[in-house]
């Protein structure tokens, strides 16, 4: 197993996937594991403290290279991102995030870096593919003819590609994976960069807390995805990462949802009904979209499968643990 005694290099340490990703190679038997991240310690969404952990700007050239010293292995997890309602109104931020994978490219080059973990999103195929809610899967050769999400995708299809040429030109071993929506505990869940899974838990706690049960939901809600649950991402990260992967591949649930079907799973945790208000003129993303797994059962012999249920009822208590703590230290300030 090449995981086993690694000296892994977290990129975005600090985000969601980054936290769990940390957790989850000590675990696996990394021999170090470095977690790198351009927030303050007091903003990372976990720290574990059996890594060493770095606050550094990694849109910075010099510091992509203090990062990957002594390290053989990059996970590059680091980006300027968020749900529909970010990457719709922050385009350019998104795609700034380009100087990120670039330098650390450069870096783990120069630093011969022996493995390197680019996480790209489903959000580079083609809009086209995805215009109706009755989705046909998405596999991985429908990237092209390119038509990404504007911004965002456009970055991780480009990204994508220096990957492939750092490889073919330079010999750096790199690995793409496209992320399909990834949720669980410790994930962002105010602020305006949440995703659906998360800010669909918020709404339905605050309603059930504060007694005004209505809802508002982005778009008519007959909009399709599927969601991965983080233990599933970060398992399939680890098995990439353990096996001689060289082509951009899936990582995501095929378990297809609605978003008016989340809302229901929610409802269901919380034990109430709410007035749904939909929203059209909210950023919805596409109409439809679902990961075909060909290519990862292939590789990997297994599928994320963690039950979307099962995940959001863990989801749920994390996220409804954390409001009620807010709530608590909101009365003790105002007492
Ligand atoms: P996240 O926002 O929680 O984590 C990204 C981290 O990168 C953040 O902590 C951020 O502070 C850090 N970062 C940003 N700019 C940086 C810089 N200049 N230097 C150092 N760190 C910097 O997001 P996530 O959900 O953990 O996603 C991780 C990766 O997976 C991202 O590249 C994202 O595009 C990709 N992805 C995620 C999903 C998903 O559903 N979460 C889906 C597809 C792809």
């Amino acid at each position: 197993m090449y995981i086993r005694g690694a000296r892994v290099l977290v990129c975005g340490g600090g985000g969601f996937i980054g936290g769990h990703m940390v957790n989850k190679l000590l675990e696996a038997g990394a021999a170090k594991c470095r977690a790198v991240d351009v927030k303050p310690f007091d903003e990372w969404h976990q720290i574990n403290p059996l890594a060493e952990n770095l606050v550094l700007d990694l849109q910075v050239r010099e510091a992509c290279e203090e990062a990957v010293q002594g390290m053989d292995t990059v996970i590059q997890l680091a980006a300027d991102m968020g749900g529909m309602g970010f990457i719709e109104n922050n385009k350019a931020l998104c795609m700034l995030s380009v100087l990120i994978s670039t330098h650390m490219l450069l870096a783990a080059r120069d630093a011969r870096v022996k493995r390197f973990f680019y996480s790209s999103s489903a959000c580079v195929y083609n809009g086209e593919k995805q215009k109706s809610c009755e989705v046909v899967p998405l596999k991985e050769s429908d990237a092209y003819p390119a038509n990404p999400e504007d911004g965002y995708g456009w970055e991780k299809l480009f990204t994508e590609r220096m990957c492939r040429h750092f490889q073919e030109d330079f010999g750096l071993d790199t690995r793409i994976v496209r992320f399909h929506n990834v949720y669980g505990p410790y994930g962002t869940w105010y602020g305006g960069r949440e995703k659906a899974p998360a800010a669909i838990c918020r709404k339905v706690i605050e309603a059930k807390l504060s007694g005004n049960h209505e809802i508002e939901i982005w778009g008519d809600g007959n909009q399709t995805r599927s969601f991965m649950y983080i233990d599933d991402c970060t398992r399939g990260v680890i098995d990439i990462l353990n096996r001689d992967i060289h082509e951009p591949i899936n990582l995501g649930s095929r378990e297809l949802v609605t978003v008016n079907g989340l809302v229901s799973i929610v409802e269901d945790l919380a034990g109430i009904k709410l007035n749904r208000h939909h929203n059209l003129n909210a950023p919805t993303g596409v109409q439809g979209r679902n990961s075909d797994n060909t290519l990862l059962i292939k590789y990997l012999g297994w599928e994320p499968s963690i039950p979307l249920r099962e995940g959001m009822a863990k989801t749920y208590a994390w996220i409804e643990g954390q409001m009620k703590v807010e709530a608590a230290s909101k009365q003790l300030v105002t007492r």
